[in-house]
């Protein structure tokens, strides 16, 4: 249902981003994927990409901390692909250390890929939508949009202050055909995840299985990890016409967590 509208995914070379491109591939859309990895195994998911979709993959790897290349990705995106009509603010990257001892470059890094770059993506992508009156803006935000945790200073103020952005895009565009809207996930089980777990050792004196059991899935009532598939399926729903009226919402996919 998505052939010939393009979406532009941020962080989309590993993880639930790369879920979100498959997923929108799979309806027939263009994507132009972004984030960093190996060369080789980003070409391979972006020619996969390509052949599932029909349509057209590309790949660029715009630096999310800056700004001038967040511009230039869109502008590129419009030039190459179209749109493009659905953006997903995806990047996003964890450090875990005690408010006290929490480096100021890990501070500015979060806030800068896990915020800001939301906004420069919007404020250029923002103007081809409201000109073809269809757009779709999807915030991956965290159940950390919603309650904090100790530990993750700048990431749950990223994540909040994410939550709040993307709901006053929607308001700006609610008249436009646009809608903006942030999933929140609770844990789910990707490198992000994986690397956060022998900092949170350290920070919290823990053993691994501890990490998983005690800390990560504690806060889950299922106590199951929520797969990067279920993120995207919600993500493709909301790129849907029955989903036009769902805007400025934050809607979680956690397991319970914030209940
Ligand atoms: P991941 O580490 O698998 O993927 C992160 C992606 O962002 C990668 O493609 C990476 O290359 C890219 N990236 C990192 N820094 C970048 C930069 N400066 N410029 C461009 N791209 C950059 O992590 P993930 O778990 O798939 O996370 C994706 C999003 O989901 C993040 O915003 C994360 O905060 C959010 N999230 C994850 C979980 C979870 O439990 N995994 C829960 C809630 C929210």
């Amino acid at each position: 249902f998505l052939k010939g509208k393009t979406a532009l995914i941020t962080g989309s070379t590993s993880g639930i981003g790369l879920a979100y491109a498959k997923a929108l591939a799979a309806e027939g859309a263009n994507v132009m994927i972004n984030g960093f990895g190996d060369e080789a195994a980003i070409e391979a998911e972006r020619a996969a990409l390509q052949e599932t979709s029909g349509g057209k993959a590309l790949y660029d790897g715009a630096d999310m901390t800056k700004p001038e290349l967040i511009a230039a990705l869109v502008q590129r995106c419009h030039d190459e692909l179209g749109g493009p009509d659905i953006v997903i603010n995806n990047a996003g990257i964890q450090y875990v250390a005690k408010i006290e001892e929490f480096p100021t470059e890990k501070w500015d890094a979060i806030i800068a890929i896990n915020l800001s770059s939301a906004f420069h993506m919007m404020h250029a992508a923002v103007p081809y939508m409201k000109e073809a009156g269809w757009g779709r803006i999807i915030s991956t935000a965290s159940a950390h949009s919603l309650v904090a945790s100790p530990n993750k200073a700048a990431y749950v103020a990223a994540k909040h202050g994410l939550a709040g952005l993307t709901k006053t895009v929607a308001l700006e565009t609610a008249t436009f055909g646009i809608t903006a809207n942030c999933i929140s996930p609770g844990y789910v089980w990707t490198p992000l995840v994986e690397h956060q777990i022998p900092d949170t050792m350290k920070a919290r004196g823990l053993t691994r299985e501890q990490v998983i059991n005690d800390v990560l899935l504690d806060a889950q009532p299922t106590k199951e990890f929520v797969t990067s598939e279920q993120v995207a399926a919600l993500a493709l729903f909301l790129c849907r016409g029955e989903a036009k009226s769902i805007t400025g919402a934050n809607l979680s996919v956690d397991g319970g967590w914030t209940a």
